[in-house]
């Protein structure tokens, strides 16, 4: 029997915030892992979704639905192969056993799914009442069937699907269950990234680091260091707050994500940013690292300045800056040094900042 897997990529994502097919995971895209894990058993694997996401591999574009885009899929491949099986791209992991499992019954009993077995203990959310796991399995993928079980599915379609089970039993017909001997698990969330790549093994870390310095204003403005206002103390001279501490932070954050730098996406020409809290640059800055990948694990920064004494506000300014960086206030370290009276920053002219900030994917 030839067969041919399709990799679906047709949804929005929108569960994750981000393009999550298109992560880069291990110097590939999510999506791209089980299609080289197909390619490697199945005489045809294709894409089915947006053709920028597609590049260079085969493949049709995708549905308004699920269902639409198993349709795609069997239109594309029912005169290539025998049999199709559709695989969601957000299952970097499948494990070829698996895989082939499912081939496996596919030929043997016509159409098959892989399903994993329920572990934990299930309760009805309404009554409260346990319900017995031994009757339950979570659906996977693959799942697919013979062409000629595919066609007759869709020429007796009366409802959209969300899994292609339901698709494939609706006609009264069997589908075989395929046990999944390894972790299969869906990337949905942004945690379970961590978990993906944990099975894959693949971890990739950079470091970033960032500099700024402003100089004292000459007019009343306030002081802001690290999101905090420092009431009576004489403020600097900036378009936005002109808090240096968070400006460093910031360009460490797109440092270690290569994303530019602070004045490449908050320029001082554009008048949107005029009095802006520099709070929003950071958590800008983070939520685009995290459009690629990235997750935040750790900052670390040092202020240079003979003057104010910032030790009666370092604990609030670490919680703005966790805050704002959307992460826990134990991963933050803001230090403090004077120049030792020389130079600018030794005469107090103004106030500089250093800063590393660590990401990994
Ligand atoms: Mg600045």
């Amino acid at each position: 029997m030839r067969f041919a897997a399709a990799v679906l990529c047709g949804g929005s994502g929108t569960r994750f915030g981000a393009d999550k097919l298109s992560i880069e995971l291990g110097n590939k895209p999510v999506w791209r892992h089980s299609f080289d894990t197909l390619s490697s058993i199945c005489e045809e694997v294709f894409v089915v979704g947006p053709g920028e996401l597609r590049g260079s591999a085969p493949g049709c574009e995708g549905g308004s639905s699920r269902t639409e885009s198993v349709r795609n899929a069997v239109e594309y491949s029912r005169d290539r192969c025998d049999a199709l099986i559709v695989h969601d791209g957000a299952r970097p992991v499948l494990h070829i056993e698996d895989a082939r499992s499912v081939l496996a019954a596919i030929e043997r009993s016509g159409a098959a799914a892989l399903c994993a077995s329920v572990t934990d203990t299930i309760r009805n959310r309404r009554t409260g009442e346990v319900v017995d796991r031994d009757q339950l399995v979570a659906m996977q993928t693959p799942q697919g069937a013979t062409i000629a079980r595919w066609l007759e599915a869709y020429s007796n379609l009366a409802v959209s699907t969300t899994d292609d089970y339901a698709l494939l039993a609706a006609n009264g017909q069997s589908v075989e269950f395929v046990p999944a001997g390894h972790p299969n698990p869906k990337l949905t969330h942004p945690g379970d990234l961590s978990l993906i790549r944990a099975i894959l093994g693949k971890v990739d870390s950079r470091t970033g680091f960032g500099y700024d310095v402003h100089r004292f204003a000459s007019d009343d403005r306030p002081l802001y260091l690290g999101g905090i206002e420092f009431s009576g103390e004489r403020g600097l001279d900036g378009h936005s707050d002109a808090d240096v501490l968070l400006h460093a932070i910031t360009d460490a954050v797109l440092g270690a994500a290569a994303l530019g730098d602070i004045g490449q996406h908050f320029p001082p020409s554009d008048p949107q940013w005029k009095g802006r809290r520099s709070t929003h640059f950071l958590a800008e800055a983070v939520r685009m690292a995290r459009l690629a990948g990235w997750e935040l694990v750790h900052l670390d920064a040092t202020l240079v300045a003979e003057q104010p004494k910032i030790g009666p506000k370092s604990k609030a300014m670490l919680a703005a800056i966790a805050e704002a960086a959307g992460i826990e206030v134990s991963r933050v370290s803001v230090k403090a040094t004077t120049n030792e009276g020389m130079g600018a920053l030794g005469r107090s002219e103004g106030i500089a900042a250093f800063a590393t900030a660590t990401l990994s994917r």
